[in-house]
């Protein structure tokens, strides 16, 4: 593996891949994985891809990402989001993705928290079909390197600028790898929950180095939980039933087979009222029932979904499946600006490892896909910018545009391979500095917010 290149790029889901892709291909480009290519979760997503239709659903669609955030947001990354989807559409369908169409039209769908269709699909496997293309771009590009099986066990950096990252690679040789410029999408943080239908080697290792290093994070303790997992007693990742079949009409029932919760209120709430009827049963699951959706739409809308309960021993054509919360998706991450800059020169954060406030206290379903394109291109739009003056420092950003290069750093302060003997213990320290992180900032926020409710 090369210990030099232009940029660095760590994760292979739909964040590092648009990166990769959106940067001027006279960058030497590397990214790195540390599974397999595949398994990564924008290849799960299941549901879709929000876009905005018309300019007379700006405002709905704002409002509704809004306020499925408990009003947390970042306005202006909610605005570029949603104004910047069109043409984020328009380069998935030229890379060859193919949404579902109905007379050759493209077909909407609608999940929870959105007030009106808006949701482009595959099947149910709209990850697997936007990442899939990605990857497929990738590696026909000649200035795009993949390497699986490599771990980033640390940040090259020194007074507070990055100048790489330290690796292990696929023979288990620890190396560093220096560049211009490094670029965290290394995903969310499901592996360091018992449920969870994350990938388990999400562990969440970009805020680990932060921490570490000092760079700024923001709204750590913002953690979704999806509402409906399919409960198993199987230890493992669980699967997950995708919020569009609530908005094709699937409903909830408790222990008596009676409802108890509007389906289409936004995650946070549908599964508070989950875990409220879950202890008033008695029950570790709650039922979900598809008897309201056609069985030709369950076969054609939600081939995948149907596929797994037949393998769990559930015919959801027939029957109710049982259903429980699982750790979803991380709105917190390391602090990034619309253009993915973090507060370290020369490093930028995308997709759910980074958090430029888009999502609020809670993600809107179906944002996060798009919300990692949009920032991914407009990171790799900063950096190829980079380039181009003559070495100055950008006044207005901070941020060094000149070639940097670790030579001109002592060794030593930059790459230290003592520090990664016990590889092990490491992973550890980095899982728990995280959860410690979360569980701070979760007593920090609750006891503010409390603060704020008895001041009224
Ligand atoms: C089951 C499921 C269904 C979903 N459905 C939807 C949906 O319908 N619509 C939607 O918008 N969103 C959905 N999401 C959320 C969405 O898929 C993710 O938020 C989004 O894909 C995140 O993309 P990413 O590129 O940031 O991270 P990921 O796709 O998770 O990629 C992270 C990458 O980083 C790598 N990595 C991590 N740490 C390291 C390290 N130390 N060294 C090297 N590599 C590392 C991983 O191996 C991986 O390649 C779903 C998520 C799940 C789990």
């Amino acid at each position: 593996m090369e210990k030099e290149t232009d940029v660095i790029i760590v994760g292979t889901g739909a964040a590092g891949l648009f990166c990769a892709l959106q940067l001027p291909e006279r960058k030497k480009v590397t990214v790195i994985t540390k599974d397999e290519v595949e398994n990564s979760d924008s290849f799960l997503a299941q549901g879709g891809i929000c876009v905005l239709r018309s300019e007379d659903d700006f405002d709905g669609y704002f409002e509704d990402t809004m306020k499925a955030g408990h009003y947390k947001n970042n306005r202006d990354s909610v605005a570029m989001m949603i104004r910047s989807s069109g043409e984020i559409i328009d380069l998935l369908l030229k890379y060859g993705v193919e949404f579902e169409r109905r007379n050759g039209e493209l077909v909407y769908t609608r999940e929870g928290g959105h007030s009106r269709p808006r949701i482009l699909f595959h099947e149910d496997i709209t990850g697997k079909e936007i990442t899939g293309k990605l990857l497929a771009q990738a590696k026909s590009r000649g200035n795009i390197t993949i390497y699986e099986h490599t771990e980033m066990i640390d940040l090259l950096c020194k007074n507070n600028i990055c100048y790489g990252i330290a690796a292990v690679d696929s023979q288990g040789e620890i190396l560093p790898v220096r560049a211009e410029h490094t670029v965290l999408a290394c995903g969310g943080i499901g592996g360091l929950y018992r449920h969870s239908t994350n990938f388990a080697h999400l562990t969440g290792d970009g805020i680990a180095l932060a921490l570490r290093h000092k760079v700024q994070l923001q709204d750590v303790n913002f953690v979704q939980i999806h509402p409906t997992t399919l409960y198993s007693e199987k230890p493992g990742r669980r699967f997950l039933i995708s919020e569009s079949v609530r908005g094709e009409g699937a409903v909830l029932y408790n222990a008596k087979m009676e409802r108890f919760v509007d389906e289409l209120l936004p995650r946070d709430v549908v599964t508070a009222e989950i875990e409220k009827q879950m202890k008033a049963d008695g029950k570790p699951y709650v039922w979900l029932s598809m008897e309201h959706i056609a069985k030709e739409d369950i076969l054609s809308h939600f081939p995948n979904i149907y596929r797994r309960c037949l393998e769990e021993g559930y015919d959801v054509t027939k029957e109710c499946i049982p259903v429980v919360p699982g750790q979803h998706y991380f709105m917190g991450g390391i602090q990034s600006d619309l253009e993915g800059r973090t507060s370290m020169k020369g490093l930028y954060a995308v997709g759910e490892t980074s958090c430029n406030g888009v999502h609020g206290a809670n993600r809107l379903a179906s944002n996060s896909l798009l919300e990692s394109l949009v920032f991914a291109r407009r990171a790799a739009l900063d950096i190829g910018l980079g380039e181009i003056p003559d070495g100055s420092e950008n006044r207005e950003t901070g941020h060094m545009l000149k070639k940097v290069s670790a030579a001109q750093e002592p060794e030593e302060c930059l790459f230290q391979p003592e520090n990664y003997r016990d590889m092990k213990k490491l992973r550890q320290e980095n899982r728990e500095l995280v959860q410690k992180e979360i569980e701070r900032m979760r007593k920090e926020y609750e006891q503010q917010h409390n603060h704020e409710i008895k001041c009224g």
